[in-house]
């Protein structure tokens, strides 16, 4: 497994964090606007069941006037004496009852002391309501209005109803009889709960003054019986509001709701929709976790893309190096000197700048080897190599030309100046060994100078010149530079 360069991994991993980041405040961005639409959408449809089941309970109660209006019509015809008028009007009111229309299961007439005096229902003439709570109302708070019962369950039918009473006074403000409606709570609750479909949506009608519940559309049967709730969330927002919209979690079942409510003011009753917001809002949750995996999944694709990148970036400049420098010495090679030499030397036959070429070659090398080891002599081929480094300009070249001989390439230098910076450089070399305690005493280097444009247009002619140079050099006794043309012995160890 190739290794990985610090550099380029840590500029993968901060470029893949920097896409994660960015990933996740586009999503979070993205989110947040979906859960807003979802919610703002689950809000608009309570609203508009809200609406509905108010246009449900105004029709009802339109109605109930209207059956209320004969039954008080049928009092003052009792009254006035018209008894031959009552059976034309019985009639009515027995099709209002037998169309069961908004749930009205029964009509009757209450004599002021509670005696039921009339009633659709043959078998209620006679009985009295007097003790009950919403008969009690109108005696004890005789201010007009209509009173509402809870919802009752029949003790022989096992039937629920809701007792409407309205009383009936006279021109002295005397109560004068109470018109009497039955209404079957589990049929308006079927009503309301017609449009609805879903199961985790529901209506339900409230009493505003202490919560109890009219009519719910979700399971009524059981729902009907619990106690009242006046401080339902919907109950105490109702108080402060005729319209509005919350959230709240339910006391049975905890679950969360949206709910939108109406005050429905000539009853008192609050109509409230509500939409379990789990169940509502489970597409924009599946959407949420559809872009948390996906994000996940890009992250960790893009972790190993960013990894593979790193890698394949270090391997390439690994191969690179490869192929273009010598692995011992870490200096070019001789390819790869050849080629950048030859496109200055092109550019130098415009210019007319001035190159110096410098074939150095280390003296008895061979010995080194045989006396301490071909590790030794590596190691100081090392350390001549990197003496060559620090000695020339950063526009110089120098390469492993092959074996234990450097070739070096001057840059915008004339022959004097080569001359001496060729000896700066042995006599850098002859210094390496003498400073230093250790195996190998003394290293020296013998150099051939050859100048472009004097000795040569091309590389191999200036190469050849320097080599014939460094040949003088050694024959001239060895740790010394010589010039090419004409053959100079520079300087002598
Ligand atoms: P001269 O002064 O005439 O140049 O003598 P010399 O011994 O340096 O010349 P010669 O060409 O006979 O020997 C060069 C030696 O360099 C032979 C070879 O074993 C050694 N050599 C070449 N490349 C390497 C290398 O990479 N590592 C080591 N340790 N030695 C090498
Ligand atoms: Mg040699
Ligand atoms: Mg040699």
């Amino acid at each position: 497994m190739a290794r990985i360069g610090r550099r380029n991994l840590v500029l993968a991993l901060c470029g893949w964090a920097l896409l994660v980041v960015l990933g996740c405040a586009g999503a979070a961005f993205l989110v947040q606007r979906e859960y807003q639409s979802a919610r703002e959408n689950t809000v608009r449809r309570a609203e508009a069941a809200a609406n509905l089941a108010m246009q449900v309970q105004v029709a009802s109660y339109e109605s109930l006037r209207g059956v209320v209006n004969l039954l008080i019509l049928r009092h003052r015809f009792v009254v006035a004496g018209h008894e031959a008028s009552l059976a034309a009007l019985d009639r009515s009111l027995e099709t209002e009852v037998a169309e069961h229309r908004f749930g009205i299961t029964a009509l009757s007439l209450v004599a002021p002391d509670g005696r039921i005096y009339w009633s659709s229902e043959a078998a209620a003439i006679g009985l009295s309501i007097a003790d009950r709570p919403y008969f009690r109302r109108l005696i004890d708070f005789p201010d007009g209005t209509v009173s509402l019962s809870e919802p009752l369950r029949a003790k022989v039918s096992g039937m629920w109803r809701i007792q409407v009473a309205r009383p009936l006074n006279g021109p002295d403000g005397k109560l004068e009889a109470v018109a009497l409606t039955t209404i079957d709570p589990l049929h308006l609750s079927d009503l309301l709960g017609a449009h609805l479909g879903a199961a985790g949506r529901f209506i339900a009608i409230r009493r505003l003054r202490d919560g109890a519940l009219r009519a719910v559309s979700l399971a009524p049967e059981e729902r009907l019986a619990l106690p009242p709730q006046p401080n339902h969330p919907v109950v105490v927002a109702a108080r402060q509001a005729l319209a509005g919209n919350l959230e709240f979690t339910t006391s049975r079942g905890a679950r969360r709701v949206i709910a939108a409510f109406r005050v429905f003011e000539p009853t008192g009753l609050v109509i409230e929709a509500s939409f379990d917001r789990t169940l509502e809002l489970a597409p924009f949750y599946r959407f949420a976790w559809l872009v948390g995996f996906g994000l996940a999944g890009a992250a960790v694709l893009g972790l190993g893309l960013a990894v593979f990148w790193a890698r394949s970036v270090t391997l390439r400049r690994s191969l690179q190096l490869d192929a273009t420098h010598d692995p011992l010495t870490n200096l070019k090679n001789r390819r790869a000197f050849t080629a950048r030499t030859e496109r200055l030397l092109a550019s130098a036959q415009r210019t007319g700048e001035p190159l110096a070429f410098l074939l150095l070659d280390l003296d008895h090398f061979k010995q080194i080897n045989d006396q301490h080891g071909h590790a030794a002599g590596d190691q100081v081929l090392q350390d001549v190599a990197e003496a060559l480094g620090a000695g020339i300009r950063h526009s110089d070249l120098v390469c492993r030309w092959g074996g234990e001989e450097m070739l070096i390439l001057l840059r915008s230098c004339v022959v004097g100046d080569a001359l001496a910076r060729a000896e700066a450089l042995r006599t850098g070399i002859e210094a390496l060994y003498s400073a230093r305690q250790g195996p190998v005493p003394r290293v020296t280097a013998s150099i051939g100078v050859a100048c472009f444009p004097g000795d040569g247009s091309t590389l191999a002619d200036l190469v050849d010149c320097a080599d014939t140079a460094l040949y003088a050099a050694k024959a001239g006794g060895r740790n010394r530079t010589t010039l090419g043309r004409p053959p100079l012995l520079m300087a002598a160890a």
